[in-house]
């Protein structure tokens, strides 16, 4: 039994994350049960950071986080947000949302955005309005891991792969935490198993938080031989469509913005939405899909309430959540590594946080 301050279960961005930061604190372990970091949502998502998110605290912690997502895990690439008919609500939305957080912003006129997006229809099949961040943020999930996979090991921690955690129980005041090849005794047990974390929780007598797993699809496929997209920006409907970005010169990804409930699983594309994907991409723009390059599915898995769920649990001590990242789980994990690294250790509340109107009990599981 190897003892262990902090217990990191999952080694996805939320856990790498913290990891990185709890890692100064005391000893650090993250455990993985596939055999890299970033294998399920981390690694699948579309990587893009903006604030055309429903709740309010989802965007002050992509506030807090956008100044600290730098090289090489973030660069600097815009985002246009499109209404198609009937959206100009959802596009008044977003436009509120931005001139809270990234003035910057402006409306263009469908003509402006066509200049930034040719393929772009206009009128009654296409777009009828559209608002451009010039100062968006293209992620890189995997380099995101690495920086933090380093700053872990810089501090002393470690990460154990193929090490699933399959016994979990609460000994005196520390926890025991057993994986097929060794067991830990664990003072803190961080619960960032994604889609799994309310399994987890159960595996350690601590009630779920009713946690749903959705299954988004995203496909690639190559544009037209001499179209160059790479400086496209990111381009999302405001309301139910799609969303495409660039993926080097001549390759486009597309995401039909599904949410299917699944168990957690390794999520796989279903026909159907990838039909659907390159369907809408194709109604709005004057793009054909005549084949697609790639394809995958992830799952996005949120709180009932859609919002992150970050702190000890009450009634279980030592049983730390870090979960319901949903569909914002890169952009807001620089802000929510720090929340958890001042719960975590009783740090003070992070001036980060502070700054953008996020405070301790608008993370907890009782809220
Ligand atoms: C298609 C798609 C597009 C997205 N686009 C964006 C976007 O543009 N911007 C954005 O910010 N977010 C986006 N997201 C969301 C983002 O990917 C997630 O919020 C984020 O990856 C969640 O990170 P996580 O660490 O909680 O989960 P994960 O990356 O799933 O990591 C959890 C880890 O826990 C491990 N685990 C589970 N149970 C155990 C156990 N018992 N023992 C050991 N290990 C265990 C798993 O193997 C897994 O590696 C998107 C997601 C999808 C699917």
């Amino acid at each position: 039994m190897t003892n262990v301050d902090f217990l990191i279960v999952g080694a996805g961005i939320a856990g790498l994350s913290a990891a990185a930061r709890l890692a100064r604190h005391g000893s650090t372990l993250v455990c993985e049960a596939e055999e890299a970091p970033g294998f399920h949502s981390s690694g699948r998502s579309a990587a893009f950071a903006h604030f055309d998110m429903d709740s309010a605290i989802v965007r002050a912690l992509t506030a807090a986080s956008i100044p600290l997502l730098e090289e090489p895990g973030a660069r600097p690439h815009p985002a246009l947000f499109i209404a198609l008919e009937g959206q100009d609500k959802d596009l008044d939305r977003v436009e509120a949302a931005y001139r809270e957080w990234q003035p910057a912003a402006r409306r263009l006129s469908v003509a402006d955005a066509r200049a930034f997006v040719p393929v772009l229809r206009e009128g009654a099949d296409g777009i009828v309005g559209a608002l451009l961040d010039p100062v968006g943020r293209k992620l890189d999930a995997h380099a995101l891991l690495e920086t933090h996979r380093q700053a872990l090991g810089a501090a002393g921690g470690a990460i154990a792969t193929r090490a699933p955690v399959t016994g979990l129980a609460l000994d005196g005041n520390r926890w025991s935490v057993d994986t097929p090849g060794q067991s830990y005794s664990a003072r803190v047990v961080v619960n960032a198993a994604g889609a799994w974390a309310d399994a987890l929780a159960r595996l350690g007598g601590v009630p779920p938080i009713g946690l749903r797993p959705l299954r988004r699809t995203v496909i690639t496929f190559d544009v037209p031989q001499g179209m160059d997209v790479s400086a496209w920006p990111f381009t999302k409907t405001v309301g139910p469509g799609f969303y495409i970005e660039p993926e080097g010169r001549g390759r486009l990804l597309a995401c039909p913005m599904d949410e299917h409930f699944s168990d957690p699983c390794d999520a796989q594309p279903e026909e159907e939405d990838v039909a659907l994907a390159a369907w809408r991409v194709e109604q709005a723009t004057t793009l054909a899909i005549p084949r697609i390059a790639s394809k995958w599915a992830g799952l996005r898995s949120f709180a009932p309430d859609r919002r992150p769920v970050c702190g000890f649990d009450p009634d279980a001590p030592g049983f730390f959540w870090l979960a319901g990242q949903g569909g914002f789980g890169l952009q807001t994990s620089p802000a929510l590594a720090l929340a958890a690294e001042a719960m975590a250790t009783g740090d003070d509340w992070p001036a980060e946080l502070e700054a953008v109107g996020v405070a301790r009990r608008d993370l907890l599981r009782r809220r």
